[in-house]
């Protein structure tokens, strides 16, 4: 596949500088942070409104960005959430003294992440709250509407928060509409081509000659089922029947329709689906109002649409019809702040915290050169495994599993060599860097994994049994941080039954290396068992029992890390 770019792995930082340089009048980058603020932004007194995700959804999330919008944006990698630390520097950076309010579609990767950011803006005395989006009908049943996806319904819940900011609301004003938007939103998507992430060769999943699928995710998650292929008015049937039998409680007549591209379908296409969508609302007595046809939230070259509606009382109306004015979408007359853009303090070429080099203070211990070799070790065979785990990522979820690990390693490695200290120290600063660079959910699993290690590792030198001890305790706070249990198909299905090996091992054998080549067989088949598991975690949890018949990515990369981690302990042994 072609693409117009230089390097994948440059591609976010590159692109948010030629939007940048192409939209200054409205907004400007957040010095030192992968996102956008509004010009003039933070406005004293006034919330903020902070949305975001991953790149490759765009106009979501920046081109949404400016008066009486959101008044910035924090984007990840493609398809992959921002780091927690990009999150907490955006939030920080539009705190105008009247809290911030985050606002983005509910994945386990945006939310663990976000997350961990309102925490620490929280704990430092700032008011933040969070409000999820959940409009995808095909992603849980009714009844478990706060489970759902968020989808192109992003576009009209940011829409109504950042009106309500705009208008003066306070932080329970704007947090109430944003919630009363996203209870009266509904949406239902159809794809007739997957999508190709920058870089690879192969679409994230195919569909065949003849059919198409249908509530597929905007990350390239396949859809819950398959159809055979319908004209305009067969597509148009199955979208609005969907998301009308769905209709919130209560609803009234009034609703605001968006029929939104994908990426890759032509607007002419769009408008002869939406004389059908329009002509069905008519006929089922909803009155379509200042419908939106055209590309809003999009999944890269996915081709396909998704219908959305937000039901309408007088509130929602006022806060949906207000002004506007960003990249992206226009609505009446908006000033914009006189001489902002290209003026204000762009700080585009702001390094990122994860690669600045740390000053060499002192030698690594014993166990600090065990736990660097390790990571270095484990970075490499990432980096030949990265193609296959995006492979395994890409059956039931978004295919970035591999790129993200490859990214946080190489900076778990960097982040381990840049000082001394013994394997506690090492790992602590390694998982830092990690979860500052992999982004998604595994990111910030992971480097919560690493950091927790080195935490109950300590500055000593440990045998054995510490290890074991530390292993155990990193994965309760893994456990706790990401809510699964073994069976629940993720890396834990990996790591649990190598914990527990351990533990026995280092019992009968207090040698550390025999102790690990003992316990990673159990590892290994706990990868192998998760490929008869349905995912009750993270993304690919929203297919149900298509995600069966896989291996689960994050299983098949914990055993990598191990079995690499257990050949640095061995040769380590080596005289
Ligand atoms: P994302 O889902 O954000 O794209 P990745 O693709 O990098 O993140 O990682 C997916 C992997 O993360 C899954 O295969 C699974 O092993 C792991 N994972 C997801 N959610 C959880 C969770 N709550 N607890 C433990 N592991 C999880
Ligand atoms: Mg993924």
């Amino acid at each position: 596949m072609k693409r117009m770019l230089n390097d994948p792995a440059t591609f976010r930082e590159e692109m948010i500088e030629g939007f940048v340089a192409a939209y200054g009048r409205y907004l400007r980058r957040v010095p030192g942070a992968s996102g956008v603020m509004a010009a003039g932004s933070p406005v004293r007194g006034k919330v903020s409104v902070l949305i975001g995700g991953g790149s490759g959804h765009y106009p979501a999330f920046c081109g949404m960005v400016g008066p009486g919008f959101a008044d910035g944006a924090v984007i990840g990698d493609i398809f992959a959430s921002p780091s927690g630390e990009q999150v907490y520097r955006c939030t920080k950076a539009l705190d105008g003294g009247a809290g911030v309010l985050l606002s983005y579609g509910n994945y386990a990767g945006d939310v663990l992440n976000f997350d961990a950011a309102q925490e620490r803006c929280r704990a430092g005395g700032m008011d933040v709250r969070t409000v999820l989006v959940t409009d995808d009908v095909a992603s849980s049943p009714k009844g478990k509407e706060s489970e759902r996806r968020g989808v192109a319904g992003d576009f009209y819940v940011f829409k109504v928060a950042g009106a309500a900011a705009a208008r003066g609301d306070d932080l329970d004003g704007v947090e109430e509409a944003a919630r009363k938007a996203n209870a009266g939103t509904r949406s239902m998507g159809i794809a007739l081509a997957g999508c190709t992430l920058p870089g690879q060769s192969e679409p994230l999943f195919t569909v065949e000659e003849g059919r198409m699928e249908v509530g597929m995710g905007v990350h390239g998650e396949p859809g819950v089922r398959s159809s055979e292929f319908l004209p305009a008015s067969g597509i148009a049937e199955i979208l609005v029947e969907t998301v009308l039998a769905d209709a919130p409680e209560n609803a009234g007549s009034r609703a605001a329709v968006m029929l939104n591209g994908l990426g890759s379908t032509t607007y002419e296409e769009l408008f002869v689906l939406f004389r059908e969508v329009n002509r069905l609302l008519g006929e089922s007595g909803v009155e379509p109002h200042e419908p939106l046809v055209g590309e809003l939230v999009t999944s890269l070259d996915m081709a396909g649409c998704s219908l959305t509606l937000m039901w309408l009382d007088d509130e929602l109306q006022e806060l949906h019809d207000a002004p506007a004015a960003t990249p992206a979408f226009a609505r009446g007359g908006v000033d914009l702040p006189g001489g902002a853009g290209g003026e204000a303090p762009v700080s585009a070429a702001a390094p990122a915290v994860a690669g600045t080099p740390v000053a060499v203070t002192d030698e690594l211990t014993e166990s600090g050169v065990v736990a660097r070799d390790a990571l270095v070790r484990a970075s490499e065979a990432l980096e030949a495994a990265e193609e296959e785990l995006g492979r395994l990522d890409a059956a039931a979820g978004d295919g970035d599993h591999g790129a993200g690990m490859v990214r946080g390693m190489r900076a778990a490695v960097e982040a381990a060599s840049g000082a001394g200290g013994a394997a506690g120290p090492v790992l602590a600063r390694a998982g830092a860097a990690f979860s500052e660079s992999a982004g998604g959910a595994s990111g910030a699993l992971y480097g919560a994994w690493i950091s927790a290690l080195g935490q109950s590792l300590g500055d000593g030198e440990p045998e054995a049994e510490d290890v074991y001890r530390a292993f155990e305790s990193a994965l309760e706070t893994l456990q706790r941080i990401g809510g699964a249990e073994p069976g629940d198909k993720t890396m834990i299905d990996a790591l649990d039954p190598f914990v527990r090996v351990l533990g026995e091992a280092v019992k009968d054998n207090p040698s550390l290396p025999d102790a690990w080549q003992a316990a990673l067989p159990a590892a290994e088949k706990g990868v192998e068992d998760t490929a008869g598991m349905v995912s009750r975690r993270g993304r690919s949890s929203k297919l149900g029992e298509r995600s069966r018949g896989h291996k689960d990515p994050g299983a098949a990369s914990m055993y990598l890390v191990l079995r690499a981690a257990g050949e640095a302990l061995s040769e380590a042994r080596q005289p």
